[in-house]
């Protein structure tokens, strides 16, 4: 059980690992491209090198990419699809070359297309991102909060879509604020167990490898995605406390996206969780 934090690599990819060590992460996750889009710089070796001496200097050993927003596998205007399968395969790469353990991805909204074509939609776009993928870094699909036609929201739409996948190494990352507000309790230890056993069911824990941590703002099944910082939300500390000790997620590690200025202060409410189980 790891927990961090998404922090800043402005400047250089070089610069997270210490954005990282500063306010206590174990493990950290970074954009390695502008989330809103626009082309990044490439990972050169000498990149690569800067950013692993950084690594170890400021003593990380796990980290994560998280794709840019403006993916949609479900889009029908083909400039966007193609983009979505083009962008993520790079971060793929780009993750490999800098030994990120995973790149987590939203796959998008069927706003033009049935919910089940947007499914077969996703499906087709990782199988094609996957062709010849001979890399380290696995990929995983993040539960989204389910507003509109958002894809991804309910475990069955991730279970669908990862039946139509041609590869079993395509992951899960959970987001306890978006499965909140996408109709999952996690208040207490009954509501936890609960929502474990349906993804279980429904997914397979096997497939769980990392959880975005973060409070709610918005009340259970609100469809919105806001996050707040651990226990000023509506899922609560108990929550936190319950999911650090189900041993079924003792395996996971934890990243938290609240806002900078709270995020020290998060990672040591988990730590402290962990401290007292
Ligand atoms: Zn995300
Ligand atoms: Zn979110």
């Amino acid at each position: 059980m790891k927990f961090g934090a998404h922090v800043s690599a402005a400047g250089g990819l070089w610069n997270a690992p210490e954005n990282a060590a500063k306010i206590g992460c174990e493990v950290f996750q970074f954009f390695s491209r502008p989330p809103q889009g626009g082309n990044p710089a490439a990972i050169t070796p000498d990149v690569a090198k800067k950013f692993r001496e950084a690594c170890e200097k400021y003593e990380q050993e796990l980290w994560v990419i998280h794709a840019p927003y403006i993916i949609n596998f479900a889009s029908t205007t083909e400039r966007i699809r193609q983009g979505s399968i083009r962008i993520i395969r790079e971060e793929l790469d780009r993750g490999s070359a800098l030994g990120a353990r995973a790149v987590m991805f939203h796959p998008g909204s069927a706003r033009d297309v049935p919910l089940s074509m947007g499914i077969r939609m996703v499906a087709d776009g990782v199988n094609e991102l996957l062709k010849d993928y001979k890399g380290t870094t696995q990929l995983l699909i993040e539960i989204s909060a389910g507003s509109g036609s958002v894809i991804g929201d309910t475990f069955d739409e991730v279970r669908d879509i990862l039946k139509l996948v041609k590869n079993e190494n395509v992951g899960v990352c959970f987001d306890t604020a978006h499965a909140f507000a996408s109709g999952y309790d996690l208040r207490d230890k009954k509501a936890v167990a609960a929502t474990f056993d349906a993804f279980d069911k429904e997914i397979g824990l096997e497939r769980l490898v990392m959880s975005h941590c973060n409070d709610s703002k918005v009340e259970l099944g609100a469809k919105k995605d806001r996050h707040d910082f651990l226990g000023e939300g509506h899922i609560g500390l108990s929550g936190f406390e319950a999911m650090m000790a189900d041993s079924r997620l003792a395996h996971l590690f934890w990243i938290v996206e609240t806002p900078v200025e709270g995020q020290e202060a998060d990672i040591k409410k988990l730590k402290k969780i962990r401290s007292g189980l």
